[in-house]
């Protein structure tokens, strides 16, 4: 698929994606028109501060932003915002948008992210709250000072960074989690254990294999009911249970959907002239051979990057080590690569470090907390398929 460099690419969704794709196509000498469509009313901005510093106070919302006005117009870039895409043409090549427009494309790119998933026993209350959006942060921070109690539901990253944020406020945390160790889903239970110590540690009461099973409140969230029968009252009720693609539009045109768009590992989709990239995709990565959504920062900026290479002629491929990482009180969380059925944990002296093996003699993951160097290395030897006793090794030396 090689594109004309005066070729329109519009961009669906005015996240990350959105703003690093368009840097990207300027610096690699695309000329054409860029459009970005996006449904909310502000320009791009960056997700990760908002459950971090814009709850702290130390970033305004206005710091968030990744497009400020001068690079919209450096960038010679159309900004449509509060314009929800609803439908897509591919054989005439138009967006269709929720107000009945169409747009046309030379090349689309679907950048709509995820949104937060909602859960069937929490209603619609005051003091009950999800993070996805600026606007959802804003809250939070101004309901933030009146608060004597959080519960937070799913110890996933979100929810225990706000969890963190609030007890550093000495506000009391309880965090509720269905399963027997946080982030097991994603990381397995060894490094859930790492995850409840740093927040035991600061008071935060972490209950694990527990459900919430009601929510209670009249005008105000007043607590939640566990399935064991014990309620927990709360002023503040955070919902953190996983994000769900935004792949709703795309239905009916005909575009490969299988938990996010389906793409290979140069961002292209089953449709021509059609990319996706972020949170919203299902990369596949050429080093790891794996086919996932990644929800992750870094992945959600290098597939931009990729995609922009490929709408410019070039051929890279999508093969380095997915990474992210999370802050909690004072100490950063870094994991590289995958969490496999083998795992190894040595407490260093700067925080613990976990290693993951894929069963088969192959470091395939590392988790650090408080090491960002350790975690640089640990990415470089998970890059090159290092042996397990040889990652052994390496993590004995530490
Ligand atoms: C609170 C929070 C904290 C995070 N912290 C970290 C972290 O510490 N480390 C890390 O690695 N990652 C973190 N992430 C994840 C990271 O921010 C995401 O991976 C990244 O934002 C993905 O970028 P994206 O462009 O794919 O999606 P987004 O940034 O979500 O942008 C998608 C945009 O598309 C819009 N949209 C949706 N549907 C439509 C439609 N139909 N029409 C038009 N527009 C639409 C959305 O409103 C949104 O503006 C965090 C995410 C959140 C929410």
């Amino acid at each position: 698929m090689s594109t004309a460099a005066g070729a329109h690419v519009v961009v669906v969704g005015g996240g990350l994606v959105a703003a690093t794709l368009t840097r990207e196509l300027r610096r690699l000498g695309h000329t054409g028109p860029i459009t970005i469509v996006s449904d909310e009313a502000e320009v791009p901005y960056d997700r990760p501060p908002l459950s971090k510093q814009v709850l702290a106070g130390t970033v305004t919302p206005e710091e968030t932003r990744l497009l400020k006005p001068a690079d919209l117009e450096d960038l010679d870039v159309t900004l449509r915002l509060e314009q929800p895409a609803a439908g897509l043409n591919p054989v005439a090549r138009e967006v269709e948008l929720a107000d009945g427009g169409r747009l046309g494309y030379d090349v689309l790119v679907v950048a709509t992210g995820s949104r937060a998933r909602r859960l069937p026993t929490v209603p619609e209350l005051s003091g009950v709250h999800h993070l996805r959006s600026l606007d959802d942060a804003t809250a939070i921070a101004e309901a933030l000072p009146g608060v004597r109690r959080l519960v937070v539901i799913g110890a996933g990253f979100i929810g225990l960074e706000v969890a963190a944020v609030a007890r550093n406020r000495d506000i009391e945390v309880t965090v509720v989690e269905t399963a027997a160790r946080p982030l097991s889903r994603v990381l397995g239970e060894d490094a859930g254990e790492v995850v409840i110590e740093l927040h035991e540690e600061r008071g935060v009461e972490v209950r694990c294999s527990a459900t919430v099973v009601e929510v209670r409140g009249a005008d105000g969230v007043e607590g939640v009911l566990l399935d064991g029968g014990e309620f927990l009252p709360a002023d503040l009720l955070l919902v953190g249970v996983g994000a769900v693609p935004n792949t709703e539009w795309l239905e009916g045109s005909g575009i490969e959907i299988d938990n996010g768009v389906v793409c290979d590992d140069r961002g292209r989709t089953s449709l021509p002239h059609v990319y996706a990239a972020g949170d919203v995709a299902r990369w596949r990565n050429a080093l790891t051979g794996a086919h996932a959504r990644a929800e992750q920062w870094q992945s959600a900026l290098e597939q931009a990057s990729v995609v922009a290479d490929a709408v410019t002629g070039g051929g890279r491929v999508w093969d380095t080590v997915p990474y992210f990482w999370s802050d909690q009180y004072d100490r950063k969380l870094q994991f590289c690569g995958a969490a496999g059925p083998v795992s190894e944990r040595r407490d260093t002296a700067r925080g613990p470090v976990v290693l993951f093996g894929d069963g088969d003699e192959q470091l395939v993951g590392v988790l650090t907390v408080g090491n960002p160097r350790a975690l640089a290395q640990g990415r470089r030897l998970v890059a090159a398929g290092t042996a397990w006793p040889q990652a052994q090794e390496w993590l004995a030396g530490l």
